[in-house]
């Protein structure tokens, strides 16, 4: 049976902002990763779980900075898809003596809570989580709103805000003080934007929820695919003129 193989080797970090870091997606359906570390603790919380096959590689690529996964305490999960969120079933059964909470949007919660494999596992990708070694399993989310906020030690304040158009589920992290944005797949760099071809997705929502970004000040852009930007307020008013123009011709 065809089955992906995972890239062991680290996957490539960089510190984008102090106690901010990247982990760069592998090459088969995966995503980018982000842990903030709250100094005065030393707890980490991890911005997407990956796909699973990629979870040795990020810690791998953490041990670099000295980053160790049996301090995650926190996951924050910006959507239900495949390449988002496989990494939490190992990495529960990694912890489980001390499993971190999970954090996730009301329609990607739910999601997770019942184990749905079809929302999961969006449209005709020919992928099950079999390919991936895991079987998906009812996992306890912690339920987010939109216009949330949670604070990542004494130096972050997140906001969370529903952008739908990419999946039901979307949404993104926005820290105002320190101008960081962690959309998942709503934006990215190099003017593109996130796929709206999948159940659930809208390219008028995904229009919309993008328009709604670029009224945050956004400096430190952290997407779910490709390069991070220092510009962000730049890249999301790029990829909003190309979802724009796009748009009328559809
Ligand atoms: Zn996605």
């Amino acid at each position: 049976m065809f089955s992906l193989r995972g890239d062991t080797s680290a996957k490539f970090g960089k510190e984008i902002f102090t106690n901010v870091f990247y982990f760069r997606e592998n090459l088969t359906l995966d995503c980018n990763q982000y842990i903030i570390v709250d100094e005065a603790t030393g707890n980490l919380s991890l911005f997407d779980a990956g796909n699973g096959i990629s979870l040795n590689s990020l810690f791998e690529g953490m041990k670099k900075f000295n980053l160790h996964y049996e301090n995650i305490t926190k996951v924050f999960i910006t959507h239900e898809h495949v390449d988002h969120v496989l990494g939490l079933y190992p990495l529960m059964e990694r912890l489980k003596n001390d499993p971190p909470k999970i954090y996730a949007y009301k329609e990607t919660a739910r999601i997770l809570k019942e184990g749905k494999e079809s929302k999961i596992f969006p449209g005709n990708l020919g992928i099950s989580p079999s390919m991936f070694g895991i079987t998906i399993i009812p996992l306890d989310i912690k339920e987010l709103n939109d216009g949330a906020k949670f604070e990542i030690g004494s130096d972050f304040v997140f906001n969370v805000y529903f952008t739908p158009g990419h999946s039901q589920g979307s949404v993104c992290f926005y820290e105002p003080n320190k101008k960081i944005l962690i959309p998942g797949d709503l934006v990215f760099t190099g003017g593109s934007f996130g796929r709206f071809d999948f159940p659930g997705g809208s390219l008028k929502l995904l229009t919309e929820s993008i328009k709604f970004v670029t009224s945050l000040d956004v400096k430190f852009l952290l997407p779910g695919h490709m390069d991070t930007s220092k510009n962000g307020t730049l890249e999301i008013q790029n990829s909003y003129r190309m979802i724009q123009s796009m748009g009328r011709f559809l």
